[in-house]
């Protein structure tokens, strides 16, 4: 009801970026560029860091760029595709259709401690990032 009357509706569309590669040539894509997530699976943030450490330290590790960033790839891609495939189960918690699920979703965020849960955790925790620090 409130949502008719509002004068500042702001409406957008939830998407994810999956790209069948994330270079060509000299360029190569990083972040939500090459891989959003969504908000649906969370982890944006942090697979943008991950995949930005990796290209750097590829670069900084390979005199050729082309390996370089099939590394990069190589390395991340399964990371990043584990945690968008979250967005699969989490879309009723954000986006709740009914007043059950509404109601049940802000009781579960009042309860901190029901949050705590494993769900997720797998792909959070997916990769262990190579060492580049010898690089310099
Ligand atoms: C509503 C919302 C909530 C989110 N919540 C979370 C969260 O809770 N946790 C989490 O981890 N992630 C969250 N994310 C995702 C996270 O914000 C992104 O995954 C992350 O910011 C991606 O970083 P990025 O550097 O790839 O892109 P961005 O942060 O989008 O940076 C891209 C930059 O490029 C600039 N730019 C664009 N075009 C040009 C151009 N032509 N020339 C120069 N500059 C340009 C833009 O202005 C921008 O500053 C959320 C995203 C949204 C939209």
């Amino acid at each position: 009801m409130r949502m008719r009357e509002a004068d500042d509706l702001f409406f957008d569309v939830v998407s994810q970026i999956h790209m069948p590669a994330w270079s060509s040539g000299r360029v190569a894509l990083a972040g939500d560029a090459a891989h959003a997530t969504s908000f649906l699976s969370g982890q944006g943030s942090r697979v943008s860091l991950v995949g930005a450490y990796v290209l750097a330290g590829e670069l900084a590790a390979r005199a050729d760029h082309t390996e370089a960033f099939t590394a990069y790839e190589r390395i991340t891609r399964g990371f990043v595709e584990t945690n968008q495939a979250l967005a699969t189960t989490g879309g009723t918690f954000v986006t709740p259709t009914t007043q059950e699920m509404l109601d049940a979703r802000n009781a579960a965020l009042r309860d901190a401690a029901s949050l705590t849960g494993d769900e997720g955790r797998a792909a959070h925790t997916g990769l262990v990032v190579p060492d580049y620090r010898h690089l310099g």
